[in-house]
């Protein structure tokens, strides 16, 4: 199966595939930071196992696994899936292959998606931050007994509370939905 990158990847519209390459379909070929590959490689090595192997299309030994050195250990990629957030809700989904894609048959993704991979988005952590500096200031308001201040503020924290449990919930859905 096909899939051009940036295609719609299952139902959901925010999800986009990326590097699933196939034998008799061109793709676009170029340099990429070595960050990039650096990186790429981190994430493939947390790849989401899935049902089945995958075996590169383009060696000439394609029945054997890609397999790469790491820490001393021998990493097999073929049969997992990475999924990286990008800008506006937008997640790639890519098998993990695309890394020796990339190292060994210069394979060169979208730009976004290096783009997305070089600057993860971490909207989460960010949102509880912003959640702790508020009540770290609403403390300290309190505390030097400013209480309409304080109480402007506080009321503020259920409303960031709230929003982050929207988040979350949209969060778990769409990594359900595959
Ligand atoms: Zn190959």
């Amino acid at each position: 199966m096909n899939r051009p990158d940036l295609s719609p990847y299952g139902d959901s519209p925010s999800r986009v595939s990326v590097g699933w390459l196939e034998n008799g379909y061109s793709f676009p070929q170029g340099e990429v930071p070595d960050k990039f590959t650096e990186r790429l490689f981190r994430i493939c090595l947390k790849s989401r196992k899935t049902r089945g192997f995958h075996l590169c299309p383009f060696c000439p030994q394609s029945a054997k696994a890609k397999t790469y050195f790491y820490k001393g250990k021998n990493i097999s990629f073929g049969s997992g899936e990475i999924a990286v957030r990008g800008k506006r809700w937008k997640t790639y989904v890519a098998p993990d292959l695309i890394y020796h894609y990339v190292v060994e048959h210069q394979y060169k993704p979208p730009g976004e998606f290096i783009e997305a991979v070089l600057h993860p988005r971490r909207f989460l952590t960010f949102d509880f931050a912003i959640l702790a500096i508020l009540l770290c200031v609403g403390l300290l308001v309190i505390t030097f007994n400013h209480l309409q201040l304080a109480t402007i503020l506080l009321m503020l924290v259920p409303v960031a509370l709230c929003f982050l449990i929207i988040i979350g919930a949209i969060a778990i859905v769409r990594l359900r939905k595959k």
